[in-house]
């Protein structure tokens, strides 16, 4: 029957259009430089962990995961320090960003993000029908603070180190976001990993703080989807409330538990990463090619060709480049602040030295 459904969708999600991630090429040809995955394999206790799990017939997937994936939350309890009750697990932090906002947002209480940011925010806002700001950073990226707390924001979020331009930013601006605003102020540290710090310890003492992380870019676990989130347990009750029963399957409970506790094998692999980013923006100052300084496994730069033009139709022309060389980094031709840049996620020493040939070879053109 050819009946229309429009009408029966419901306000929020009848004015969105679905999110789209970056691309996904499903062949292994690619230097593919897109979505900020980690370079290298997760930790072979990973693998030994999911292989116990699976057992030697697979039996143990008959029953339901712990509902409360609960080594998985004390892992990361142990991993930050804290005790368990601050601990949440998800299906991917992705998921907990949407739980925050179904758990803080709707059609009186709006979500504020920065921009340029994570552009998920706005979409999961609408879906709540939630109205959404976007507070533009200052001209040199720094924090409109003013603006955060005038903003009446009941849930902000703050990326930090901040996608898509990688800047860090220390201890006293976090204090401060929280300290200033009557918000709940969600840390998305997706990329913490490949910084100096965590704000994780400082759920201990501010009850509107939640501070997410996620297995995807920092631990070499995207296709698992595993993410984490510490808060005061007030804002764990309220989560918890809001969650799939069964939110995280057995193996990725148990792949997670594994991965936290390897500290030393990505210990070793991160700074691999750092060394590579250091070695990357140095070529870049080579070039004479702007970019944000970095505290993420990306570097965000703004390509001037061999006449030292810079703009859209340069970005766009080194992003076609590359691509016709099989390697993909990511362009944004919809931001108009960053339209002149690419992002790159840092690779391994092979990777980069395949891009830094190319970019290279592009620039004398
Ligand atoms: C990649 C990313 C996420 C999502 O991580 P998943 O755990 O894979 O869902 C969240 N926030 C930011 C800023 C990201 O870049």
């Amino acid at each position: 029957m050819n009946t229309d459904i429009s009408k029966n969708i419901s306000s929020g999600v009848s004015k969105v259009k679905g999110y789209v991630p970056g691309e996904q090429p499903q062949t292994t040809d690619w230097v593919k430089l897109n979505t900020n995955e980690f370079p290298y394999p997760p930790s072979p206790k990973v693998r030994e962990a999911i292989i116990e799990q699976l057992g030697a017939d697979g039996a143990p997937l008959r029953l339901y995961p712990s509902p409360e994936s609960a080594k998985l939350r004390e892992a990361v309890a142990e991993y930050f320090g804290l005790g368990r009750e601050y601990a949440f697990a998800a299906n991917g932090s992705d998921d907990i960003l949407n739980l925050a906002i179904r758990a803080f947002s709707d059609t009186s209480k709006s979500v504020a993000a920065l921009q340029p940011s994570y552009s998920l925010y706005p979409v999961l806002a609408k879906i709540q029908d939630a109205s959404f700001t976007q507070i533009p950073f200052n001209a040199d990226m720094s924090i409109p603070y003013e603006k955060i707390f005038a903003s009446s924001a009941n849930i902000f979020f703050f990326t930090n180190p901040n996608a898509p331009t990688g800047i860090g930013f220390p201890e006293e601006a976090v204090r401060k976001i929280v300290e200033g605003s009557n918000a709940i102020v969600l840390v998305d540290e997706a990329y913490a990993p490949f910084s100096d710090w965590s704000a994780a310890g400082l759920v201990r003492e501010y009850d509107n703080l939640i501070v997410t992380g996620t297995s995807s870019k920092g631990w070499g676990l995207a296709g698992m989807r595993i993410g984490w989130g510490v808060a005061s347990p007030k804002i764990i009750e309220v989560l918890d409330r809001v969650r799939d029963s069964y939110n995280l399957d057995r193996l990725a409970q148990a792949a997670g538990v594994a991965a936290l506790k390897d500290r030393a094998y990505y210990g070793r692999m991160r700074a691999l990463v750092v060394e590579q980013r250091r070695l990357f923006e140095e070529f870049l100052d080579g070039m004479g090619w702007r970019y944000f300084k970095s505290s993420a496994n990306f570097v965000l730069f703004e390509p001037a060709n061999a006449r030292g033009e810079r703009g859209a139709n340069v970005a766009e022309s080194l992003f076609e480049f590359l691509k016709g060389m099989k390697i993909l980094p990511r362009y944004f031709p919809n931001e108009k602040r960053i339209e002149s840049y690419l992002r790159l996620t840092i690779g391994t020493a092979e990777q980069m030295a395949a891009v830094k040939d190319a970019a290279r070879k592009w620039a004398q053109l």
